[in-house]
Formats: structure tokens, C-alpha cells, sequence
């Protein structure tokens, strides 16, 4: 950002893999539903971590079918994953524990539901971030992914009261990187494009869209350290590797704007710095050294620009 651009009044926000590590926790959930496999049904190991992965991958290919119910879609994906092998014990009882293997998939599903939950769930100290931002921005979530998913989340994680204006892409006839539902969350919100800056993980919906939306800056969580950017992705304005250094940025950002009073509001609400730390954040420059090298090493798992929206 520079010294001419447009005062920030809003900060649109990604949500999946930006405010919560959806990837990292459902890959976490499911490591535990493999153990309660094991534990629990006397799955051997190799075939409760065949089962736990075979619906972790079918669910991210599919998170939703508009047929059935979230529940019916995902009891239903457990019980593929369990296979022809437990299929078969479907009327019959387990030896050991007496438990029909036909409500297997359902008490899985229950256990995963209630774990993802449990592991998904924003920090105190992030939701404390959102809050003092909006005494200052309006704030915005804007995501892609199916309706029933995104807004089960935002239920879930009572997301609702944390924002002015939530966007999800499934109740849209677009989704990122279409600047068009960057222009409708600024006509909802009364603000111009320029005016607004954009948080994401993905460089091809978030950063990508907020460029072609033509929006102040875009600012890229990059949570893995040895992607860097090659000539031809989205070139964000600012890269941070994790929600939480935005405090910083956020308040560099008001002292170039000369609005001090902001910055130091930030800093009384004990945000700017933790409390036994030193006050001085990163720097932007420490973030832009990753920053148009021509180098790039890609972990699936971590990526940034993992499928959003399961
Ligand atoms: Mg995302």
C-alpha cells in the first residue's frame, strides 16, 4: 500500500484456512476417528486409517450432496469408507462390544461432527482481534463453498454476531475470484472497492479477485513457509504465515495513514502486542522477502491454495 491509496474502511475476510485451519483440523479429526477405530471396534491399524482417510478424501471432493441432508450425505460417506468388509456385519452384532456395525457409520459420524467442531473453533484471542478491528473497519466474511457447509460452520462457530456482513458463495450465482461478490459486499456495506482490503489463503480466489475487484490491498496468509510465489501467481500486496500477525500489519497500516489514535486503540486493547513480548511487530519487509522469487516447494497438506469450502 502506498501513501495515495484510499483510506480502509472494511476488511474482507476468507474464512476457510484464514480465520479457522479447516484442512489441518479436519485431517486432525480424522487421525482420531481412526484411533476410535481401532480402540473402540477392534479395527486393525492400517485398515482404521484406510477408512478415516477414504472419507476425509471423498468428503473434500464432495462435501455436500443437495439430495440429503448434511448428516444422511456424510452417515452415508462413513459407510463407504467402512467398506464391503464391515458392510457385511451390518445386521449383525460385534463380537466384543455387542454394537451393531450398522449404526457404526452413524456413531463415526457423530464423533467426527463433534470433534471437528471442537477443533475448528476460532481462538479467544482471534475472536478479541475481530472485535477491536470492528470498532474501527467494517468487517466482512466472504466464502466459497457450498451453503449448508459454510453456514453450518458459521452456526457452529457463532461467526454470525463477529461480522457486518457475511457472504457465502452457494447462495451466489459467483463465487472468488468473480469480482462480483467483491462489489456486493461493498454495495451491502456502503463502502467503494478501493476503500476495502481483502484476507485470504487462496492466491487464485482471494488475492486473484480482490485485485481484479480493484480493491485497496490483499493481504495473503501463507501458513506454508517454503511456498514462495512464482512469476505467474497473484502477486498479494502483503503476505503474512498466520491470521494473527494482521494485528501488526493492520496497525502499520493506520500509522501510514497518519491515524495514530487507531493504531494506539489497537495497542490498548491489548492486542498490538502480548503481554510479554516486545510491542514491536513484525515488519512488513520481513514478510515481502518471500515475495517474487522464482523458488517454490508445494506441501499438499498445508498448501494455501488448497480447495476451500468442505
Ligand atoms: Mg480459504
Amino acid at each position: 500500500m502506498n501513501q495515495n491509496q484510499a483510506e480502509i474502511k472494511c476488511i474482507l475476510f476468507d474464512l476457510d484456512n484464514t480465520l479457522i485451519e479447516t484442512r489441518k483440523a479436519d485431517t486432525r479429526v480424522c487421525e482420531k476417528i481412526a484411533n476410535e477405530l481401532r480402540v473402540k471396534f477392534n479395527v486393525t491399524h492400517d485398515e482404521a486409517n484406510s477408512i478415516s482417510s477414504s472419507f476425509l478424501s471423498n468428503f473434500r471432493k464432495c462435501p455436500e450432496n443437495t439430495l440429503m441432508s448434511l448428516d444422511k450425505w456424510r452417515t452415508y460417506l462413513w459407510s463407504q469408507a467402512l467398506g464391503d468388509k464391515y458392510q457385511q456385519y451390518a445386521k449383525t452384532f460385534s463380537p466384543i462390544y455387542n454394537f451393531p456395525w450398522f449404526f457404526v457409520s452413524e456413531s463415526l459420524y457423530q464423533n467426527w461432527l463433534y470433534q471437528r467442531y471442537q477443533n475448528l473453533a476460532m481462538p479467544d484471542e482471534l475472536k478479541s482481534l475481530l472485535e477491536t478491528l470492528r470498532m474501527k473497519f467494517r468487517i466482512a466474511l466472504i466464502t466459497n463453498g457450498t451453503s449448508a457447509c459454510q453456514w453450518e460452520k458459521i452456526e457452529k462457530l457463532h461467526l454470525k454476531d463477529c461480522f457486518d456482513l457475511i457472504l457465502v458463495s452457494g447462495d451466489l450465482s459467483y463465487e472468488k475470484p468473480d469480482k462480483h461478490i467483491f462489489f456486493q459486499a461493498c454495495e451491502l456495506l456502503n463502502v467503494k472497492p478501493k476503500n476495502c482490503l481483502m484476507v485470504g489463503d487462496k492466491l487464485e480466489t482471494d488475492i486473484q479477485g480482490g485485485f481484479d475487484a480493484g480493491l485497496s490491498a490483499t493481504v495473503w496468509i501463507s501458513r506454508n513457509t517454503h511456498y514462495y510465489l512464482t512469476e505467474t501467481d497473484p502477486k498479494p500486496d502483503y503476505i503474512l504465515s498466520n491470521i494473527m500477525e494482521f494485528k501488526y500489519l493492520i496497525a502499520n497500516l493506520l500509522d501510514m495513514e497518519n491515524m495514530r489514535d487507531a493504531a494506539k486503540k489497537l495497542q490498548d486493547c491489548s492486542l498490538y502486542c502480548d503481554e510479554d513480548s516486545a510491542c514491536a511487530g513484525p515488519s512488513f519487509s520481513d514478510h515481502h522477502k518471500r515475495m517474487f522469487s522464482n523458488v517454490f516447494t508445494l506441501d499438499e497438506d498445508s498448501n494455501s491454495n488448497a480447495s476451500d469450502g468442505s
